[in-house]
Formats: C-alpha cells, sequence, structure tokens
C-alpha cells in the first residue's frame, strides 16, 4: 500500500512552498474554528503569526451537526483567507466539504482539509487526490487505524502523495471531554505509515484547559505538528468557542511547545 512503511520506509516530508512538515520540527498551525467575518480572522491572523505558528486555519465550509448552527461564509470566507495569508505571511488550512468546492478550496488555500465527518466520503477523497494542494486528512470519529489509513490511499492512490494524518479524537464512552484524543495512534500511525502526523487537541477535548497539556503530550509522542483553535473572543465565538484559546493562552501554550520541540 502506498501508505505504508513497507511501501516507502523513509518519513515522507510534506512542502508546503517552503514549509515542511514531517521533517523533525514541530509545526503549528492556528486559528479561528470559522472564518466569521473579515475582521475577526485578520485580528485572529495576526495573533497567531505573533504567536509563531506556520499555518492559519480556519473554516469557510463547515460541516456542523446541527443545520440550524452557522454553516460558514464559503467563498466569501476563502477570500478573507487569502487576504489574511497576503497579510501575514501564513500559509492556509481550510476544511473542503464536498466535491463542487474541491477547486475553489485549492485554488485559495495552501492544504486542504478533510474533515472526520467526511473521511469516509470516498468521492471527495478521490476528487482531493486528484489535485494539486496538500490534504490534511482527519481521522473520523468512529475510524479505526486502518479504515484511516485506507482514506489516505485512495487519495494516494489518485497521485496525491501529499498527505498529512491528523488525530482528534474518537468517540469512545467517556463523555467528559468532547472526544477521547487517541495519543496512541500517534505512535501506531509512525510506526505503519511514512507520512505526516500532526494532532488536534482542540477537537479532541473540547476544553480549552485541556489544549496546552495535550499538545505537550502530542509533541512528546513523535507528532509532527499541531492544529489548535484560537480567537480573539472566545465568548463570542459562532463555533467552538469553549475549546478555543484566548490570544494570552496561545502565546502560553506556544512558549511550552518551543521549550518542549526542543528537547525532542
Ligand atoms: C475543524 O477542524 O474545523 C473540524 C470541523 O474538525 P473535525 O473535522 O475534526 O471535527
Ligand atoms: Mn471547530
Amino acid at each position: 500500500k502506498l501508505a505504508s512503511r513497507e511501501f516507502h520506509p523513509a518519513n515522507t516530508v510534506v512542502d508546503v512552498d517552503g514549509v515542511k512538515i514531517g521533517d523533525g520540527n514541530v509545526v503549528v498551525m492556528a486559528g479561528p474554528c470559522a472564518v466569521e467575518s473579515r475582521e475577526q480572522l485578520l485580528e485572529a491572523a495576526k495573533i497567531v503569526k505573533a504567536g509563531g505558528a506556520q499555518f492559519l486555519r480556519g473554516g469557510a465550509y463547515k460541516p456542523r451537526t446541527s443545520p440550524y448552527s452557522f454553516q460558514g461564509l464559503e467563498n466569501k470566507g476563502l477570500e478573507y483567507l487569502a487576504e489574511a495569508r497576503e497579510v501575514t505571511g501564513l500559509k492556509v488550512v481550510t476544511e473542503v466539504t464536498e466535491v463542487e468546492a474541491v477547486d475553489a478550496v485549492a485554488h485559495y488555500a495552501d492544504i486542504l482539509q478533510i474533515g472526520a465527518r467526511n473521511m469516509q466520503n470516498f468521492r471527495l477523497l478521490k476528487e482531493v487526490g486528484r489535485c494539486n494542494k496538500p490534504v490534511m486528512l482527519k481521522r473520523g470519529l468512529c475510524a479505526t487505524i486502518d479504515e484511516w489509513l485506507n482514506a489516505a490511499e485512495y487519495i494516494m492512490n489518485e497521485g496525491n502523495h501529499n498527505v498529512i494524518l491528523c488525530e482528534r479524537g474518537i468517540r469512545t464512552y467517556e463523555t467528559y471531554t468532547r472526544n477521547t484524543l487517541d495519543m496512541s495512534a500517534v505512535a501506531a500511525v509512525k510506526h505503519l505509515s511514512h507520512l505526516p502526523i500532526i494532532v488536534d487537541p482542540s477537537h479532541g477535548t473540547g476544553k480549552w484547559r485541556m489544549v496546552k497539556p495535550m499538545s505537550f503530550a502530542a509533541i512528546a509522542a513523535g507528532a509532527d505538528g499541531l492544529i489548535i483553535e484560537v480567537h480573539p473572543n472566545p465568548a463570542k465565538a459562532l463555533s467552538d468557542g469553549p475549546q478555543s484559546l484566548t490570544p494570552e493562552n496561545y502565546r502560553e501554550v506556544m512558549r511550552g511547545v518551543y521549550k518542549i520541540s526542543d528537547f525532542m
């Protein structure tokens, strides 16, 4: 299999216009859950840049559990992301939720995100497999590691080998946290596959207080990077406020991330 270490023993390094993922350095992607407005995104991007992250995250297409929740700004959101990249120099990672939007998202984004809810949307996987941008593939809510690696296989089989895996927590009987962040998946994926793997402690726990310890744990476990939700004012966020870091908390997490990655 294309994603397996047996097939390809050396670690894959995904080069996103000069920013390398999987080369031994920890990359950080940070930003709001959703692009809410031009002002919100530009403010978030400046905070993210100043804290040291290399990527700005933010959903323009949002896969919401309820149809009555904020659904995202779609194309307008993509334009704001491109403007924020222009202003800060950050690379942009954003989700694509439907086949019809792949071209538009690939036009604006540096990395296309496939969200947990679409991990087994095979038509979508094949479509991003045919585009020329790296893909960040989140683990499905109830997906085994084998199912997740097979989803990567769908993308790679179409010719796109620039796949980054993202552990974002799985559903278990535990309800205290939003999901159960499977840190052992990092070690398992490192053994089974040559693809880089990053960790999302925000969706993985659902609680901003747990983002710092789980970020540190992810780096210690060997993750190639982190994707973290940061909002200028989490109390006013249109989605995922409870798991979003304030600017101050984000700076504190980043200070620790630098220290721990120096040890690794
Ligand atoms: C996200 O990162 O914006 C997101 C919706 O996450 P997930 O697909 O992991 O739920
Ligand atoms: Mn979110």
